[in-house]
């Protein structure tokens, strides 16, 4: 496994790939590697002859100083788990590189990033996808691999990857979760025994509005009631938004019903327990 801090290196090797014919696989991570992370190293492992990881602590897309700080990552567990999966090639990103004096040349995804947590982290998408594109442009990937568990990100990415003609597949991979339903992020090692429990409302709320929906409730005040009831009943959450939308647009529903458009529909919550923030949600695919 190649390591290198270097963003020229990093950009010297996945062109040396790229002109010997290999079909190259990237998974951008913010660091604290976990079961997450391996299944989207394990999807591109699986799909293309060379797999490329980013580790950069990106401190544009994070709302508070606290958070940043506060977020687990260890540059030595991140590489051996990245030497298990396999990984060929590793960009430890340096500031100084992607963000260097004097950087103003922001990527900026203008509507997708409006609705959910666009709405309550102003500016944490603009610093993912100038970011995100500037990686895109060092390593020049044909596929990169996002998780579902930040649907609103992989759809501003794909966006964006659409917009700007970046020659990049986009892969989007299911969410990995605990036996207990919870969504595994990085953020979780910050719960305690107690917090984590509470945290699984959020997927049990999750799951029960899929449920509904699948059994062909389709009013919107209903389903939110329902959500919003379910989450309530966790003390220790508290709710930041609770939504429905149309999965294409992100946008809610005009006529209080669910439409089904081309992608379905989103089911989405944020909120916080203590000082963690956890997002998830469940996307139906299609009508039922
Ligand atoms: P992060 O390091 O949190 O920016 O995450 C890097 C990538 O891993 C993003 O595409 C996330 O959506 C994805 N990811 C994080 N947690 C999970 C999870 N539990 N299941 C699947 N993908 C995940």
């Amino acid at each position: 496994m190649i390591v290198t801090r270097s963003s020229e290196e990093a950009a010297r090797w996945a062109r040396a790939y790229r002109t010997a014919g290999l079909s190259t696989g990237f998974v951008p991570t913010l660091g604290g590697l976990h079961e997450g992370h391996h299944s989207l190293l394990r999807r591109a492992r699986s799909e293309c002859e060379k797999v490329i990881a980013s580790v950069y602590l990106n401190p544009t897309q994070f709302h508070s100083a606290e958070d940043l700080e506060k977020y687990p990552a260890s540059e030595e567990e991140d590489l051996a788990a990245l030497r298990r999966e396999r990984a060929d090639l590793v960009y430890l990103g340096r500031a100084a590189d992607l963000l260097p004096d004097g950087f103003q040349s922001w990527v900026d995804v203008e509507i997708l990033t409006r609705p959910l947590c666009g709405a309550f982290r102003p500016g944490h998408f603009r610093g993912v996808t100038t970011v995100v594109a500037q990686l895109f442009s060092i390593i020049r990937p044909h596929r990169a691999y996002f998780g579902l568990k930040d649907y609103q990100q992989a759809a501003v990415v794909r966006r964006m990857a659409r917009d700007l003609s970046l020659g990049v597949e986009i892969r989007l991979c299911p969410t990995v979760r605990e036996a207990s339903g919870l969504a595994i992020s990085s953020r979780n090692r910050r719960l305690s025994a107690g917090e984590r429990e509470a945290a699984c409302v959020v997927h049990r709320a999750l799951e029960a509005a899929r449920r509904a929906i699948e059994a062909g409730e389709d009013r919107i005040q209903v389903l939110l009631a329902a959500l919003e009831q379910q989450l309530g009943s966790e003390p220790l959450f508290r709710t930041e938004y609770a939504e429905i939308v149309d999965a294409a647009t992100l946008e809610r529903f005009g006529g209080g019903r669910i439409e089904w458009g081309e992608r379905g529909v989103l089911v989405a919550v944020a909120g916080y327990i203590g000082s963690v923030r956890l997002i998830d949600s469940e996307w139906i695919e299609a009508r039922p």
